[in-house]
């Protein structure tokens, strides 16, 4: 979820967020001193587990080409475990589409940008989330996914049109709904009695007040983390964004070595 601040989402009314954090955990998250407060070099690091220094990604628009040696945590999942599928499902084209620089996501993966002409309307992204949402419930429900990644991006571009008041925490709630879409897809596999799911909900950075973030204040750089299932350590105390990939891959016994991020209770 792009761009949510922490407080916001605490007054939030978030019965789906509510539910997995009463049963595992929801800590704030500095964004790393590493990175900027900025979309490109945040899910970068959710993607590949390591921070600016190492993935090179400074903004939202081009990568560097040294980029392209750094895979997302479902390729390099898929890379040691062959057998496993997974899926990515965004609104934001950066994330996922095949573009010219390629993807924050090397996987790629199935992206419903919203449409060029209306790009920062609140409306268009409403739109693309609930899409993103719909698309990604019938996969969970249907395939054999071992690891997915699902984007929702409305709260941060309203934030960047209107600020951080009601309308914004609108956004937060519909998210919160849109993972509940999700949550109930996997309730409703048939094989759902046999399967362990973790869900891990994360933002990217905070907003100023009046919108806006890439800076250092405490507003911006004050991100949150939420997971929950059966495989996590109790007593966690601590999450960073390059945790993600480290612990995803640790939850299929796969190696992590030479990422950033260590497995979730290691800090
Ligand atoms: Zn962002």
């Amino acid at each position: 979820m792009d761009g949510i601040r922490h407080d916001s989402l605490l007054a939030a009314n978030t019965p789906v967020m509510d539910r997995l954090s009463e049963a595992g955990v929801l800590l704030p998250v500095r964004v790393h001193e590493k990175n900027f407060t900025i979309s490109g070099p945040v899910w970068a690091t959710v993607a590949t587990g390591v921070y600016m220094d190492q993935h090179g990604v400074e903004g939202n628009e081009e990568q560097p080409p040294g980029f392209a040696a750094f895979e997302d945590f479902t390729a390099l999942l898929r890379a040691q475990r062959p057998g496993l599928a997974t899926m990515i499902a965004a609104s934001w084209f950066p994330l996922a589409a095949k573009t010219e620089c390629g993807p924050l996501f090397s996987s790629g993966g199935w992206v419903n940008p919203v449409d060029p002409e209306a790009e920062n309307s609140s409306e268009s992204w409403i739109a693309a989330d609930d899409e993103i949402a719909a698309h990604a419930a019938a996969r969970l429900a249907a395939e054999d996914l071992a690891a997915s990644f699902v984007y929702f991006g409305e709260g941060d571009v309203h934030a960047h049109n209107h600020g951080t008041g009601p309308g914004y925490t609108a956004c937060i709630e519909r998210c919160d709904a849109r993972l509940g879409l999700l949550l109930d897809a996997i309730d409703s596999r048939p094989t759902r009695a046999q399967e362990e799911w973790t869900v891990i909900v994360v933002t990217d950075h905070g907003h100023l007040d009046e919108g806006g973030h890439g800076g250092d204040s405490d507003e911006e750089r004050t991100a949150w983390m939420l997971a929950s299932g059966p495989g996590l350590p109790d007593g966690i105390k601590a999450l960073d964004h390059a945790d993600i990939a480290v612990q995803v891959l640790a939850t299929f016994g796969a190696d992590h070595h030479g990422l950033a991020g260590v497995p979730f209770g290691q800090r």
